[in-house]
């Protein structure tokens, strides 16, 4: 994502009630957050978070957390809020590197990547997240029967998220090339921004859904 820095962003992330600071503090007890029950789905790198707020909108009997990495992009997340509140999504601003110190085993039923950061030289594979390395460290906290949902209109990096499944002890459930001529994999689709740029732009959106 181009990134135009905001002079104030970080501290303006800093103050706000919508984030969770020090969320390595809440690992274990995301539903106290929430103060309910409902399953927990969380979107990492959700650049200015439509796709999540959407999500939010549509299901509150699901709770959401938007993951992002940059102040200033979450910070137009955060306007979205402030501009329509939902008791059901949270925001923590971090890089998700450190995501197994955030969430306990089996607290997050599923893991959205929208539109990840391709990473394109081979020494930043790891990086991905959707590397091998990212889809162990999501094992330690999805449950069993969570699921991880990846959109992309990049093939390369399609292909290469698809070769490391197997690796990393995940297979796939559904797999699509063109997910908007794709009338089951459509149904109920939330454009991201990205999504909303490229598709525009005439690139098909490749889609998969994993589980272990
Ligand atoms: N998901 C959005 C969409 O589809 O419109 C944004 C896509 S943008 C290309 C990727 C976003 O992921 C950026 O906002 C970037 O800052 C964030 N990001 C990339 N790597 C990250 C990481 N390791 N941890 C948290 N956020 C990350």
């Amino acid at each position: 994502m181009r990134l135009k820095n905001i002079p104030g962003a970080r501290d303006m992330v800093a103050e706000s009630s919508l984030v969770i600071h020090e969320p390595e503090k809440t690992k274990g007890n995301w539903q106290e957050v929430f103060q309910n029950n409902h399953p927990i789905r969380i979107e990492i790198g959700m650049g200015k978070g439509k796709f999540i707020h959407e999500m939010a909108e549509r299901n509150p009997d699901i709770n959401y957390i938007g993951i992002e990495k940059y102040s200033s992009v979450l910070l137009r997340a955060l306007q979205k809020m402030e501009a329509a509140p939902l008791p059901n999504l949270v925001f923590i601003r971090m890089d998700a590197e450190d995501i197994e110190k955030v969430f306990d085993r089996e607290e997050v039923d599923r893991i959205y990547l929208n539109f990840s950061d391709p990473w394109p030289k081979d020494r930043h594979a790891k990086r991905r997240l959707t590397s091998g390395e990212f889809l162990k460290r999501y094992d330690r906290f999805l449950k069993r029967d969570g699921v991880v949902e990846f959109k992309t209109d990049n093939r390369d990096l399609f292909d290469f998220s698809l070769g490391e499944l197997e690796g990393a002890g995940f297979e796939a459930l559904q797999i699509t090339y063109d997910l908007h001529q794709d009338g089951e994999m459509s149904q109920g689709n939330i454009m991201t921004e990205y999504e909303e740029r490229f598709s525009n732009m005439g690139n098909p959106i490749c889609k998969y859904i994993v589980k272990r």
